[in-house]
C-alpha cells in the first residue's frame, strides 16, 4: 500500500494544528520501557511501525495482528468478540511474562483494515480514544502507562516517502 493521499495528509496536518496529534519524543518515556513495554500494532507489511517501535524499546515485545489496536475496540465494524477476547488474554500473558505494565497502542495510515471497514483518519483517531478508555477500564492496566500512537506514511512535497509517529492526545 502506498502513502496516504494529499487529502488525508491535510487531515493529519489539521489534527496536528488542533493538538490532537503531537510530536512523540521517546525520551519523554523516562525509562518506563526498562522492561521493554508491550506494543499492539498492525501486521501490515506496508508500515515500519516495528522499526520505529524498536527505537523506543530495546526489547520490543509486540503483538502483531491485522488491524492492530482496531481489533480490540467493540465499536470497530470489523470487531470479532471471541477473537478480541483471546487477543486480550494473549496480551496480558505477554505483559505478565515480560513484567511490564507499559503498553503502546498503535494505529496507522494507510491501514488496510481501516480502509476495508471504511474508516477515515478522524474516525480512526476517535477509535483510538475509545481503545484507551477500553484498556484503562481494565484493572490489569495502568492508565498513565498506556501510550496511544499514530503512524503515518506519506510523500513530502519533494516526493520522498516519510514515515512519522505521533502521540494521540485525546
Ligand atoms: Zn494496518
Amino acid at each position: 500500500m502506498g502513502p496516504i493521499s494529499a487529502a488525508d495528509y491535510g487531515i493529519v496536518s489539521a489534527l496536528k494544528c488542533e493538538r490532537v496529534l503531537l510530536k512523540f519524543d521517546p525520551k519523554d518515556l523516562n525509562g518506563s520501557t526498562r522492561n521493554g513495554g508491550a506494543a499492539v500494532a498492525c501486521s501490515d507489511g506496508d508500515t515500519d511501525i516495528r522499526v520505529f517501535h524498536g527505537q523506543i524499546s530495546h526489547r520490543p515485545h509486540c503483538q502483531l495482528i491485522t488491524g492492530g489496536t482496531l481489533r480490540y475496540i467493540p465499536s470497530f465494524r470489523g470487531y470479532k468478540k471471541r477473537f478480541a477476547f483471546e487477543l486480550m488474554r494473549d496480551l496480558k500473558a505477554l505483559m505478565s511474562i515480560k513484567e511490564t505494565k507499559t503498553l503502546f497502542l498503535y494505529l496507522h495510515a494507510p491501514c488496510g483494515m481501516a480502509i476495508k471497514y471504511l474508516y477515515g483518519i478522524r474516525e480512526q483517531i476517535s477509535l483510538a480514544a475509545e481503545a484507551r478508555n477500553f484498556f484503562a477500564s481494565d484493572q490489569f492496566f495502568v492508565p498513565e502507562k498506556i501510550h496511544l500512537l499514530f503512524h503515518v506514511k506519506r510523500l513530502d512535497t519533494g516526493g520522498d516517502l516519510k514515515q512519522r509517529t505521533y502521540k494521540i492526545a485525546l
